[in-house]
């Protein structure tokens, strides 16, 4: 489905204010809240999430740029510099309360983090691809991610180990300026951050020699994973603080795995239960058989009753996948295709005949070319 434009999704226009978005970003979160929609919990929900995601992107003017410049590519994770490093579109969606909170009186989030304080890292996202059986079973992987951590040396607080961390002179610790202005107005008092400690109050005389003083620190993290059984294609997992490291004393970011199953040449999944096909002969059909069917747990044997019609579904209890967090497993179904024979001896050729004959169907119509042959052969 084609992503909707943000704005349009939020009914404001290209240029409207942040408090505009706020404004229409409250009305519609209240319209869509799952809890106000029992009538219709999914379509809610659905609207829900895509005017938080419209939000999460307008409301950060960093994203809103980006978005403005590229459109719905700028949430692509392998998207250049101008990107958002993977964070758009990751809103942490497991608990709707959260978010409800945040907007309408509740101790406030992400929005309201001060420019200056701690800022929580970014999330980031990694997308896996698995096969079918791993995600009808779960796996437990590593994965190799490029991330910013806080510099283990200085432990983020960008100063050589040992040397003074003193307030900053020009703000005097308090990380804010003030600018007085006397104009044909009046006298404006304007509060500035402190740009040369940009607004953290400190100042180091020696740089941490491992981070260059940025107090972060970029390396490649082993992550050890879990997909849970029965997972599906399209599946999302959150490692909370796996994400980049926050600044200033603000926490990590979360990782995300987004799961994509690789199709199975003779499965095909729907809920938790897997769907196959197996051929059988016209005579294996009109008489019964016993079959071996390929399932997620091996090779495991289906009787086929005499006189089983072609498109014939067979369930094979239990065989299915997996509940994701739940208890039991889906079924297999196998569907029977019965295929008629297409070359024949003579031999065969003439049984059938004979069967043809004892079922008492009248074979002059589809075989004259034979039925003159014999007679020529008897004048
Ligand atoms: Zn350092
Ligand atoms: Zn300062």
């Amino acid at each position: 489905m084609a992503k909707r434009d943000y704005y349009e999704v939020l009914g404001v226009s290209k240029t409207a204010t942040d408090e505009e978005i706020k404004k229409a970003y409250r009305k519609l979160a209240r319209q869509y809240h799952p809890d106000v929609n029992k009538d219709n919990p999914k379509e809610a929900e659905t609207k829900f999430k895509e005017v938080n995601e419209a939000y999460s992107v307008l409301s950060d003017s960093q994203k809103r740029a980006a978005y403005d410049q590229y459109g719905h590519a700028a949430s692509d994770p392998n998207f250049g510099a101008g990107g958002f490093g993977g964070g758009f579109g990751d809103f942490g969606f497991d608990g709707f309360g959260d978010i409800f909170d945040m907007f309408f009186g509740g101790s406030g989030g992400r929005s309201s983090r001060q420019r200056n304080g701690p800022q929580r890292g970014n999330d980031l996202r990694f997308d896996m691809e698995i096969s079918f059986e791993e995600a009808a079973f779960g796996k437990e992987t590593t994965i190799e991610i490029p991330r910013t951590e806080v510099c283990p040396t200085c432990k983020g607080n960008r100063a050589k180990p040992g040397t003074p961390i003193k307030n900053c002179p020009n703000c005097n610790g308090t990380g804010q300026v003030q600018v007085t202005q006397n104009t044909a107005f009046g006298r404006f008092v304007n509060v500035r951050t402190c740009e040369k400690c940009n607004g953290e109050g400190k100042t180091i005389e020696t740089p941490c020699a491992e981070c260059g003083g940025s107090g972060r620190v970029r390396k490649n993290r082993k992550i050890e994973v879990k997909i849970p059984a029965g997972v599906e294609s399209g599946s999302r997992l959150r490692i909370s603080n796996e994400g980049e490291a926050g600044s200033r004393g603000g926490s990590n970011g979360d990782l995300y795995i987004y799961i994509y199953v690789k199709a199975h040449p003779k499965f095909e999944r729907q809920g938790y239960d897997v769907h196959s096909e197996i051929k059988i002969s016209v005579t294996q059909a009109a008489l019964g058989t016993t079959v071996t069917v390929a399932t997620l747990d091996g090779k495991v044997e289906l009787r086929i009753p005499e006189g089983t019609q072609h498109g014939t579904s067979f369930r094979m209890k239990g065989h299915g996948i997996p509940q994701l967090r739940g208890h039991g497993r889906g079924d297999h179904f196998v569907k029977v295709k019965v295929t008629i024979p297409t070359k024949l001896t003579g031999e065969q050729r003439e049984l059938l005949k004979k069967l043809a004959l004892a079922f008492g169907e009248d074979l002059s119509a589809d075989d004259k070319g034979f039925i003159s042959k014999v007679k020529d052969a008897f004048k």
